[in-house]
């Protein structure tokens, strides 16, 4: 039967994203299922196994693509712990549960997909060369090159939230280091430097609030607080900082920041881009600098591309 659909499934930690896409990657249909995690999350993939077969034909479908939170390396995913997995050959596994022999099944790590997914279809459509930042709770990161994803050898390619860029080293990160990007430009990371710069200056609005948060750091830094701005400039310094670095490894075509904190708008992007100039050579030509633009959708989108 002809090869009508891709299939692009972004399995989180509470929600798993089915994205059914055709060839040319525009999404047709999605659906949000709940991630049971039970059993040590065994039951994980026969429930989306189970769901395919129930709503899609699959002997329309070309291939299944799937993002996973988590380090991957030949379609193995080591330590999953946010769906109660250990080591799991997703594809293995996954090819199993298909009668469908002829369906192509290819797995990555989710913040590479999502750099995929914005590749394909969103900010860095039509880039060979593409570094995406996703900027939330932590730093996540992504990178392209001659149109492939960069996993690496352990499935740590573009974990550009590890730099190490606080050489004073302030901040605990999840990793078990200090120091990394992400304990300084990351939401959690911003309000580290929130409350750490505050006490220094008692008009400064942000010592109103006993719980801060990055939305509202960017909101006072725009309208002029000056512990506020100085917590932007220095988180957007580090950021640019880390850019440069990945310019002079892979130079990417197009920097793309995502994340919850890129809803600061374009006053993020210029703040980063502004800075930026002040690190990398001069000899490199001008990168650009973009907003992500699908959101949580992005990895279902670089799901379905790695099949494509
Ligand atoms: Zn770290």
């Amino acid at each position: 039967m002809m090869k009508k659909y891709l299939i692009g499934i972004d399995v989180g930690g509470t929600a798993i994203k089915i994205g059914q896409f055709d060839l040319a990657g525009v999404m047709i249909n999605k659906w949000d299922l709940p991630t049971n995690k039970t059993d040590c999350g065994q039951h994980i993939l026969p429930e989306i196994s189970h769901f395919l077969n129930e709503n899609i034909n699959l002997e329309e479908v070309k291939g299944i693509g799937f993002g996973v939170p988590g380090p991957v390396t030949a379609g193995v995913i080591k330590n999953g712990v946010n769906l109660g997995w250990d080591t799991i050959d997703v594809v293995g596994e996954f090819s199993k549960l298909l009668t469908n022999k002829d369906i192509i099944v290819k797995v990555s790590n989710d913040a590479n997909v999502a750099a995929a997914g914005e590749t394909f279809c969103g900010a860095a459509q039509g880039y060979q060369n593409v570094c995406l930042f996703t900027i939330g709770t932590g730093v996540g990161g992504g990178i392209i090159i001659m149109g492939k994803l960069v996993d690496g050898h352990d499935g740590m390619g573009g974990e550009v939230g590890h730099m190490l860029v606080d050489q004073k080293r302030r901040f605990l990160c999840n990793c078990g280091k200090s120091g990394c990007l992400e304990t300084v430009a990351s939401a959690t990371g911003i309000i580290n430097l929130a409350k750490l710069y505050r006490i220094e200056d008692p008009t400064s609005k942000l010592n109103r609030y006993d719980r801060l948060s990055a939305k509202m750091v960017f909101d006072f830094a725009k309208k002029g607080d000056r512990i506020a701005l100085r917590v932007v400039d220095e988180a957007t310094n580090y950021l640019a900082y880390a850019c440069s670095l990945v310019t002079l490894v892979v130079n990417p075509d197009i920097f793309v920041i995502g994340g919850g904190v890129s809803y600061a708008g374009q006053f993020l992007i210029d703040k980063i881009e502004s800075q930026y100039y002040q690190y990398v050579t001069p000899f490199i030509s001008h990168a650009k600098f973009a907003l992500a633009q699908l959101g949580n959708e992005a990895g279902m989108y670089g799901a379905a591309y790695q099949v494509r």
